[in-house]
Formats: C-alpha cells, structure tokens, sequence
C-alpha cells in the first residue's frame, strides 16, 4: 500500500474536508509511473512507498527535458540515487523533535515559533529537508493539538513572530488558515507572522481572492517562497505573486542550493534578477540539509561560498540572498557566506574586494 493511500484512509472526516484535491494516492497510479518513467525517473516501489511523490500540472508543464537534464524534473521526479543512503544522513537533520515542546510547535530561538499546520504539501521535493515525515500520517494538526499549539504560543511572552510552515500551509483551507490567524491575532505579543510556502511557485492557482482578502486583513504578513530556478516562474506564477503583493503581503524568497538544479552563478544570477524585478526579495539560499538520500543533490560548502563569491559584485546587493547552514542536530541556522576581511596581530584588517584586491583598513586603536 502507498504511503499516501495509508496516510488517506488515516484522515478523519474532518480533516478529509480541508485536504486538496491533490493529495490523492499517487503510487499506485499506474499513469503516474508511466510519466515518470517517460522523464528518466526511477519507479522502484520501494523508493514510491518510502518518499510521497506529487507534482502538478503546472510544474509538468515547465519541465522542458528528462531527470538527467532538467532543472524542474531533478526537484521532483524519484530517481534511483536516493536509495544511497550516506552515514552522515539523518531522518531529522535539523533536529526539530528536540525544540518541539508540544505538537506542531518547533521552539528553538527565544523570540520566535515555528507552527506546523500540516506535513501536506502541493508538490514532494525529492530533497526535503523533512521528507520522512512530509504526507505521512494523520496530514493536518487537529483541533485539540492546535489549540494546546496556541496555548504555548500564548504563554510565552518572548514570542514575537510566529512561521507557519510545514508541509505547506497554503494548502490548507481558508477556513483553517482564518481561524489559526484569528487566534493568533489575539495574541498581543505576537506582532509579525510569516509563511513559508512553494504553493504560489507550484500550484498558484491556490492564491484565490478568498486567500488574499484574509491576507490583506493581516499587517505585517511576510511570505517566503520556495523557488530554485527561474524556470519555475511562469506568467501564472507571476500572477500569483501580483495577487500577494496586491493583498500587502511582503514578499521574500528561499531557495536550496541544489546540484544539477542551480548550482552554477549564472542559473542563481538569473534566479535572482527575475525575483528582484517581480519585487520578491532573495532572502536564502539554504545549503542543503543531510536529509536521507539526498547526497546526489549536494553541493560542498567550499563550492557554494565559490558560487556567492562570483555573485558579489556581479549582481545588486538587492538580488544577494545569506548563504545559510543549518547546523546538523538542531543548533540553529547560521550565514556562511565567503569571508571577505581578516584581523592582522596589530589588529588592523585586510579587506578583500568583489574582484579579489586587497585592501588595509585601520585598526581602530590607531584611529582614537
Ligand atoms: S514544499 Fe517544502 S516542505 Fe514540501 S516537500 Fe518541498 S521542501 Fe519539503
């Protein structure tokens, strides 16, 4: 049995009610496997069962090549390389469990939660960070845990931002996303929400006029979208982020440093250019985590701090994303950007330019 038929007959009623229409059984149908298999992609049962696949027409539509090729296909299409499992691989990379206090909660830094609505998303990136635990079980947090969720957030005064994530949140209905921003409104010290989500890039067709009226009631709302390639920006992704902008939403963007995807400063550069023009911020760039099976997928720090060294100069600081790194284990996110200056004994500086001069600035004992 499929691991999303499992995790559909485990669904209450209830929950049946809000889940899209996408998460349908996808394993077993016989004319999925057929697509992959068209793209190059592996349909070994054993990988089907053990990672939720789906991927929407749309993004079918803008893959323009197979698996070995295609900048689209790689993100979403099973293949074969993910049953090589690394030791380094972890089923929780970055350590979530550990800074969980109660369900749906992560809780690692003071001034900020992050709240999983639902482990459902539009699409299954082959490389998620939280694949073993994305489409699988009861899908959507129930209404008992949520509201032990809103409780947690409502007794810690510390929090001030709350991340809907996930799975995707903005799968979810209008209805649950407008009551879940009902009581957070609620909460005084909550004062700035934020939500990471790739349905405005993989199923924009979801950003309704209903969605966007309950966005527009909500200041500041900060959406981060998921996007790796620039050919993943189709006019009705354009539209979809037109909409969001229209609602007032402030718009950022993340995206994973991915081998064969866009591990190269030109793919990134055009990436960014195409968001900053549409008025997204590039926020991120994510190396990527050690999530099982992935290996293929990574590229190696030393490589990425190379590929943002060439971008520095290159391209406006407004289209520079932080090259980030979330510590293995749960330690926390951190920048790790090419350095760019080094303390001398005297401790002065020597500054490094985007083209590679160098330069001296002062120690600041020689300056009082
Ligand atoms: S959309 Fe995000 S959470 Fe969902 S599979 Fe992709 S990376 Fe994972």
């Amino acid at each position: 049995m499929s691991t999303q038929y499992k995790f559909l007959k485990q669904c209450s009623s209830q929950q049946m009610e809000i889940l899209p229409e996408t998460a349908m059984p996808s394993s077993d149908n016989q004319y999925i496997k057929q697509y992959i298999k068209s793209l190059g992609g592996c349909i070994d049962n054993i990988l089907l069962d053990k990672y939720s696949y789906k991927i929407t027409d749309l993004v079918k539509k803008t893959i323009l090549g197979n698996v070995f090729n295609d900048p689209v296909a790689k993100q979403y299409i099973p293949q074969i390389k993910e049953l090589k499992i690394l030791p380094e691989e972890r089923i929780d990379p970055i350590g979530d469990d550990t800074y969980m206090p109660v369900n749906g909660v992560v809780h690692r830094y003071p001034d900020r939660v992050l709240l999983k609505l639902s482990n459902i998303c539009a699409v299954y990136c082959r490389y998620c960070f939280r694949r073993e635990m994305i489409g699988t079980g009861s899908g959507v947090l129930s209404v008992k845990d949520l509201t032990v969720a809103i409780d947690y957030i409502r007794n810690h005064p510390e929090i001030w931002e709350v991340i809907l994530s996930g799975g995707d949140p903005l799968i979810l209905s209008v209805r649950y996303l407008e009551d879940v921003f009902d009581q957070l409104s609620d909460i005084r010290h909550v004062q700035v929400l934020r939500i990471h989500t790739r349905v405005p890039i993989a199923a924009p067709e979801k950003i309704t006029k209903e969605l966007c009226d309950l966005f527009a009631q909500k200041k500041p709302l900060y959406i981060v979208l998921h996007v790796n390639h620039s050919q993943e920006i189709t006019p009705d992704v354009e539209a979809a982020i037109e909409k969001l902008q229209a609602a007032g939403c402030i718009l950022l963007s993340q995206s994973v440093l991915l081998k064969g995807v866009n591990d190269a400063s030109h793919v990134l550069e055009t990436l960014f250019r195409r968001l900053v023009v549409l008025g997204v911020k590039p926020y991120y760039i994510h190396h990527l985590d050690l999530a099982p099976g992935t290996s293929h997928f990574r590229v190696s720090i030393k490589d990425g701090q190379a590929i943002m060294r060439r971008l520095l100069g290159r391209i406006s600081g407004l289209c520079q994303p932080q090259y980030m790194l979330d510590i293995p284990g749960g330690a926390g996110k951190v920048p790790i950007n090419p350095y760019y200056i080094e303390e001398l004994e005297d401790e002065s500086f020597v500054v490094e330019s985007y083209n590679g001069d160098k330069y001296t600035y002062p120690s600041m004992k020689d300056m009082l």
